[in-house]
């Protein structure tokens, strides 16, 4: 029996590989991703120890997945190009607002120098703190609250990235980049939210784009 279990368990591990290494050739050939440091990132962080048990053969499905408290974990697909936007440089200090699972957190840690994630569920965050502990990675700060407040004790950020939408990017994170930072969030509806970027030029002036539409659970 303990033989059989080790089998279907390599079995698993193997087949997650192949779905993972399918995903990464997926975004580079079809030039979808060039910043090599986020494919790499991508490759480093096992996504298996941030989805649920019952999902684990999911691992790597390019699709969101189901998490405690009725939240997802994002589309791989989405994370990525979010990732690839946010165009972190080594030494950074990151802030992420939604923390969830921990998955975006963790692939902020292996491109940033300090990552701080707020999440409003306690329970999530006490997950996610667990996920990032076995992941091997100790430069994220996970705090329980608010994310529309940010975290001004640790502010200014580098980058700041929300994973969840809102129908305006919520002033106190603006107030808490620094100057020449980027801020990247989904804006409007749940579903058929617009991806923004947000460049400050100044302490009051921002140049925004626009990255296609999206779907998010809410920022609440
Ligand atoms: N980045 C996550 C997925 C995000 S799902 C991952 O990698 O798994 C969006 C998350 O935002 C959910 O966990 C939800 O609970 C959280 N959220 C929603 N509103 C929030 C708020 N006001 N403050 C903090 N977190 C919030």
């Amino acid at each position: 029996m303990a033989v059989l279990l080790e089998k279907t368990e390599q079995k698993l591990n193997t087949d997650l590989e192949q779905e993972k290494q399918r995903l990464y050739g997926y975004w580079k050939n079809s030039r979808m991703i060039s910043n090599d440091s986020v494919l790499d990132a991508f490759l480093e962080v096992p996504r298996e120890l941030f989805v649920e048990r019952s999902f684990r053969d999911e691992s790597y499905a390019d699709h969101p997945l189901p998490i405690f408290c009725g939240q997802t974990i994002s589309q791989p697909t989405t994370v990525i190009l979010m990732l690839q936007l946010l165009d972190v440089l080594p030494g950074q200090r990151v802030l992420e607002i939604g923390t969830g699972s921990g998955y975006n957190a963790a692939l902020l840690a292996k491109l940033a120098g300090t990552v701080v994630t707020v999440e409003r569920h306690e329970k999530l965050a006490e997950m996610a703190r667990e996920n990032l502990k076995l992941a091997g990675l100790e430069n994220v700060v996970v705090i329980a609250g608010d994310g529309k407040k940010g975290c001004a004790r640790l502010a200014p950020y580098d980058r700041i990235i929300v994973t969840a939408a809102a129908y305006q990017v919520p002033p106190q994170l603006k107030d808490q980049l620094a100057v020449g930072g980027f801020l990247v969030a989904p804006v409007g509806a749940t579903h058929g939210c617009e991806m923004l970027k947000l460049c400050k030029t100044s302490p009051e002036h921002f140049q925004t784009s626009s990255h296609g539409l999206f779907s998010f659970v809410p920022l609440v």
